[in-house]
């Protein structure tokens, strides 16, 4: 793994979740195993991001490796949520070379972003993204701090659970 790489990816400010990283050591296994069946069944878009052509629904558990896409060969294959519609229309937009909007831009750019990370870790990315609220900073970040299995999976929990509180839900 390129290491510059990831740290260019990587959200430099908005970086409020980064002290809950630290996930406990005794976290019940048994959550940690939900918290995996729930990742492996989460439905996303998988797009290819330089054609946009290639699209297909996948749920977590059924993602391959390594992908390809069938029309332009291109390996950058993106994420997104699995009723996203409008995504494969801004890439084939981009594609035919037509100018984008600045929202549509800023999707563009997030889907290369999921790519690249799709390209270096396939799988285990998907399912780090399969956590709500988990984007492609959040991933980037925890990817790079993974150690082992079972720390990504507290990582992912951790990051799900400070969204939840962000976001004010978890008492409601
Ligand atoms: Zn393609």
């Amino acid at each position: 793994m390129d290491v510059d790489q990831f740290s260019k990816l990587a959200e430099p400010i908005l970086d409020h979740t980064t002290k809950y990283y630290s996930a406990p050591a005794n976290l019940d296994k048994g959550i940690l195993d939900l918290v995996k069946a729930r990742l492996e069944k989460t439905k996303h878009r998988l797009i290819c991001a330089r054609c946009g052509m290639w699209e297909r629904v996948f749920q977590t558990f059924e993602v391959k490796t390594l992908i390809v896409c069938p029309y332009c060969k291109a390996r950058q294959i993106t994420a997104t949520y699995y009723s996203d519609y409008d995504l494969p229309k801004i890439i084939r937009k981009k594609h035919d070379g037509k100018k984008l909007s600045t929202d549509e831009k800023h999707k563009f750019d997030r889907a290369w972003k999921v790519a690249s990370l799709v390209e270096n870790f396939g799988k285990i990315d998907i399912t780090v993204m399969s956590g709500y609220g988990v984007g492609a900073d959040t991933a980037a970040r925890i990817l790079r701090n993974m150690m082992d299995e079972e720390h990504l999976f507290k990582q992912i929990y951790e990051a799900e659970r400070q969204y939840v509180v962000t976001r004010g839900f978890w008492d409601s």
